[in-house]
């Protein structure tokens, strides 16, 4: 590992560090933390740092509440958008019972485990997200709106790119913080956004993708914007996705999608891995997507997939994409999650479902070329193609009774997210929206 103890402690005192909130992810991909003073950070990296994991929503019942933090101290970042004097520092951490053993409601040790089968397996797990998301006007009262008076669209510059200079912000503060991102540049709806880092390993990816939203927001709330990762804030425009690519590296450090001689560059075991992402789309798109609004995305002419199909070509309809990038930078790209995911989730079910593509050899269905959002639903059926659920009830029925997913989440956080999402669901339904009263209160 990069840092040890002594490191962290030397780094706070040269720093200047004051306060260090000790972070971690509940299972419904909310960050949490607590702050404690640097007198207190010998006893946090000896793993001593206590809270009450009952008050974690999807955590712990009442009688057995005490829970430990143990910070991961790869994961110390001093935060550059607070006070240079006195500075706040993090260290993400894993979550442990009073036993001492690795809680299994913590999302980080979902992840470890299957990234601990692919390392069985010969594997390491890299993955580059693209985060996109929408900068907001904020009210009188500083409440979020989806209000915008911007109307620039893909890759638009300034002057009409208004929020060049707080994506440039936002990235310049993620640097100081480690991050290599690769590009960032307006998205294709007015106050729409992308921002794409540098691939890493999984658990640095997802760590990141924690770090980059909490960043996001604070840097915009500076600017007296509301950062927004709602899958889909505003009907009419594409929603906020958060395509994943991903690639596996062998244990001589190569990445294992390449195959020169094949047509697209992809090793077999490429093959296998998508494979067995499509064979597993469905149970796991209330991961991806967890949302009611996440399926609102998910619907024809928006540049976001719903079709569970893969496509060789450069085809915005289709869920599992090639780049064309070739050589170590091989790689397929999925295109349903969005960024209400939990990171740590999501993503031990897509490597868990790529593994088990490659360790039962599972055939790949055919690509589909062309653009799925016109071809007729009864071709693309007789093709045996499937629609990505359409809702989040359809979602939590293909999720319900999937003995894989299980497996991959473990009881404990598989019974909680699904009684969490079908009550989500239930209130949803519940609910007469103002499309219905305008369409119908008058007519009927
Ligand atoms: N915003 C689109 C989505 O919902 C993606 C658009 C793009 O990156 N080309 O996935
Ligand atoms: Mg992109
Ligand atoms: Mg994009
Ligand atoms: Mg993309």
């Amino acid at each position: 590992s990069k840092y040890s103890k002594e490191d962290i402690i030397r780094l706070a005192e040269e720093e200047d560090v004051e306060f260090i909130r000790l972070q971690f992810t509940d299972i419904f991909g909310m960050l949490k933390n607590v702050a404690i003073t640097s007198s207190q950070l010998q006893k946090a990296l000896d793993n001593r740092c206590m809270f009450d994991g009952s008050a974690i929503e999807g955590f712990v019942r009442i009688d057995e509440s005490d829970m430990y933090l143990y910070p991961d101290l790869d994961t110390f970042e001093i935060f550059p958008w607070r006070p240079q004097q006195g500075k706040v520092a993090r260290l993400i951490c894993d979550v442990y019972g009073v036993d001492q053993k690795p809680f299994i409601g913590d999302p980080r040790y979902v992840l470890k485990r299957a990234m601990e089968r692919a390392k069985e397996m010969g594997y390491v797990f890299n993955v580059g997200p693209e985060c996109e998301f929408f900068l907001f006007h904020t009210d009188e009262e500083g409440r979020p709106t989806t209000q915008t008076h911007e109307t620039a669209g893909y890759f638009d510059v300034a002057p009409i790119d208004l929020a060049e200079n707080v994506r440039r912000d936002i990235v310049l503060n993620l640097e100081d913080m480690g991050f290599e991102v690769e590009a960032s540049h307006h998205e294709i709806a007015p106050a729409q956004h992308e921002i794409d880092f540098q691939y890493e390993n999984v658990l640095r990816s997802a760590d990141n993708i924690m770090t980059f939203k909490m960043a996001a927001k604070t840097i915009a709330k500076r600017h007296g914007l509301h950062a927004t990762f709602m899958p889909k804030p505003k009907e009419g425009v594409n929603g906020s996705g958060m395509h994943i690519n991903m690639s596996l590296e062998d244990a001589t450090g190569r990445n294992a999608f390449v195959d020169e001689s094949d047509s697209l560059g992809l090793s077999s075991t490429a093959y296998y891995f998508m494979a067995g992402i499509l064979h597993h789309m469905k149970a796991m798109t209330i991961l991806t997507n967890p949302l009611v609004n996440s399926y609102k995305r998910l619907i024809p002419g928006y540049d976001a997939p719903i079709y569970i199909a893969w496509s060789a070509t450069s085809n915005r309809s289709s869920l599992i994409r090639i780049p064309s990038s070739k050589g170590a930078g091989t790689r397929i790209e999925l295109r349903c999650p969005d960024s209400a995911m939990n990171p740590y989730l999501a993503l031990a079910a897509c490597l868990r479902a790529g593994l088990a593509g490659i360790e039962k050899q599972m055939k790949l269905p055919e690509c589909v070329q062309g653009n799925m959002f016109i071809m007729a639903p009864e071709c693309l059926e007789k093709r045996g193609v499937e629609r990505i659920p359409e809702t989040l009830g359809d979602a939590i029925e293909a999720f319900e009774h999937d003995g894989f997913m299980r497996d991959v989440l473990g009881e404990h956080i598989f019974i909680k997210y699904l009684e969490a999402k079908k009550k989500e669901w239930r209130e949803f339904r519940a609910q007469v929206t103002d499309w219905e009263v305008s369409e119908y209160l008058y007519k009927y």
